[in-house]
């Protein structure tokens, strides 16, 4: 067959081409045979010009004759040519897109002539690029996600595992491992996510890295069933694994920061509850071991000499003497601190107030049980930032106390302080233990003369220098009080009359002293004092006591000054006041 012979084949229709009418005689085997092929089948004559065709091959026909897909005039020469089979696909472009023709082309006998037969595989081979690229989809899906699929076999063992691994294994090392040895706590489970029988959504799953390190998934998963003999046999589970890990820890981060908030709020609540400083720490040192479920805990102030003192405290506090001492070198900066006492284990802190320590805080539990977490000392610290503001406040409160007990020149105790706080308490006390004590009234003779003489700071001098004779002339108990300008007044707890009068013969012999300051030789500056006994058998009122002091000064000065008066027994009329004892 010549090369030429596709370009000649326009001029070869003119035979009629079709079912058993072609210019050629067919027998009606061949004809049997291109009808009973499945696709379009057609007999090209040796001068390549159609024969016959079966029903599906008008397509083909025209095709060949027109050589409009010249690759299948190229198969038929071939065959021709080699007298052997050719085959091949052949693309043709359509408006409908691409269609797939696969040829092949049989010569059919001695007398040249060729069987082209023609399968549309367009269908087949749409699909099978569908298929291709919807496997690939699914390839690059799984790779890109974050999480991981898997399949395990009917021993649980991993068979595939994402390419790219998980838990920071490859996939090589999973694959032919038991997906339970990844698992902690796979007891937990009945059956495990991995080898389950039945389809399942998102079920919560913690394992265990390669590094040692947790993480959680959310397992879901469907089992891979076979049907064998009628009946559903199991073959395996296939599934992906979320990893939720950082959100689980975002949540239990979350978790515990309001947990710790409830306690703090707890705590504070409590303290805020309490309006008396001192309950107000042991308040806190109850709440704060209560709440964390300490053994126990300690709060302490730091006094102005810079050692720290136990405020309050609460719970088991044996063996814990050296702690204190442990804290006193803890700095404003330091954080929290661990210690190993006794048979606990302690966490302190200091307490601030504007950069100063002004106490600290710590909390003790058994050295045996679990280690201090992080959230004890996020806690402690919590906690700590309120002691701070508190130990200020408690500061601040006992100055402000202070400065209105005090007389501000002399550091004694005021008038009110003296009569409405201080004597209403010794008296109870006294009155329980059946204790006698003596009020001496003291007021200063002259003492304007002073001021009008040598001026006032010279008074002030006389002022404080009576009140160092009255403080070395005092035993511990006693209670000394500066009542306004020139007059004191001397509690002594359990003394008889006697001890009192000898007390007074004291005070005015030392009183003697303070005539340096005298305005002049007739006014020497000096003391009256008038002594009442208080005995808890009277029932005396306060107000009658005080008046029969003030009576027995003003009978000394009455009596001329410089000396001291025994009162009149209680219930005695003050009206006549006699003459006082002098010296
Ligand atoms: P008498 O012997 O009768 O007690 O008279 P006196 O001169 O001591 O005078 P009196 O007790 O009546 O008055 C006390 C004076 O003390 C009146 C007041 O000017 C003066 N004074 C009061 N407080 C102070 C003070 O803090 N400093 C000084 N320098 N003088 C004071
Ligand atoms: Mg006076």
């Amino acid at each position: 067959m010549a090369k030429n012979r596709p370009s000649s084949q326009p001029q070869r229709q003119g035979g009629t081409a079709g079912s058993g009418n072609s210019g050629q005689p067919v027998t009606h085997g061949r004809q049997a045979l291109l009808d009973g092929f499945p696709g379009a089948a057609l007999l090209v004559g040796v001068d390549g010009a159609v024969v016959a065709v079966n029903a599906r091959a008008a397509g083909l026909q025209a095709l060949i004759q027109h050589n409009a897909a010249p690759d299948i005039n190229t198969l038929i020469e071939t065959a021709h040519n080699d007298r052997m089979i050719a085959a091949g696909a052949v693309t043709l472009k359509s408006a409908k897109g691409e269609i797939v023709l696969d040829i092949t082309v049989v010569p059919a006998g001695i007398d040249g002539e060729l069987v082209v037969m023609a399968r549309d595989l367009t269908m087949e081979r749409n699909l099978r690029t569908a298929l291709v690229d919807s496997r690939q989809r699914y390839k690059d899906l799984v790779e890109v996600s974050s999480d991981f699929s898997w399949e395990v076999n009917t021993d649980g063992k991993f068979t595939f595992v994402t390419p790219k691994g998980a838990l920071g294994y490859t996939a090589e090392e999973l694959v032919g491992k038991k997906a339970e040895v990844f698992v902690i706590s796979p007891e937990e489970f009945s059956p495990l996510p991995f080898v389950s029988g039945r389809p399942l959504d998102d079920v919560e799953v913690w394992m265990r890295g390669k590094d040692g390190s947790t993480a959680c998934v959310l397992v879901s998963c469907v089992p891979l069933i076979t049907s064998e003999n009628g009946a559903d046999k199991w073959k395996g589970t296939r599934g992906v694994c979320r990893d939720v890990t950082d959100e689980r820890e975002n949540e239990s981060a979350l978790a515990r920061a309001r947990h710790r908030e409830q306690h703090l709020n707890y705590i504070v609540s409590t303290i805020r509850d309490e309006l008396e400083p001192h309950n107000m720490l042991n308040a806190a040192a109850a709440a704060t071991a209560r709440a964390l479920g300490m053994a126990g805990c300690r709060i302490y102030r730091r006094n102005e000499r810079g050692a720290f003192t136990v405020a309050a405290e609460y719970g088991n506090v044996e063996g814990l003497k050296e702690l204190d001492a442990s804290l006193e070198s803890m700095k404003a900066g330091e954080n929290v601190i661990e210690l190993t006492i006794d048979k606990w284990q302690v966490l302190a802190t200091p307490t601030n107030y504007r950069h100063a320590v002004n106490g600290a805080l710590s909390m003790w539990k058994p050295a045996n049980g679990q280690p201090w977490e992080n959230d004890h000392h996020i806690l402690i610290r919590d906690v700590a930032n309120q002691l701070g503001i508190a130990n200020e406040q408690i500061s601040n409160h006992e100055r402000i106390v202070n400065l209105s007990r005090t007389d501000g020149m002399t550091g004694l105790l005021n008038r009110r302080a003296f009569y409405e706080e201080e004597l209403p308490r010794r008296i109870a006390r006294l009155e329980r233990n059946r204790e006698k004590a003596a009020l001496f009234y003291v007021d200063m003779d002259n003492f304007k003369a002073v001021n009008d003489v040598h001026g006032h700071q010279v008074g002030d001098d006389a002022i404080m220098f009576l009140r160092d004779l009255l403080m070395e002339m005092s035993r511990p108990g006693d209670v000394i009080a500066r009542l306004g300008g020139d007059e004191f007044a001397m509690w002594l707890d359990g003394v008889t009359p006697q001890v009192s009068e000898n007390r007074a013969g004291r005070l005015i012999e030392a009183s003697k002293t303070l005539r340096k300051f005298s305005g002049s030789p007739e006014k020497p500056l000096g003391v009256s004092v008038g002594v009442a006994i208080f005995d808890p058998k009277d029932n005396e009122p306060l107000e009658d006591l005080l008046a029969r002091a003030d009576a027995a000064m003003y009978a000394v000065k009455k009596a001329g000054k410089g000396g001291f008066q025994m009162a009149v027994p209680a219930g005695t009329p003050l009206a006549a006041p006699e003459g006082g004892k002098t010296k």
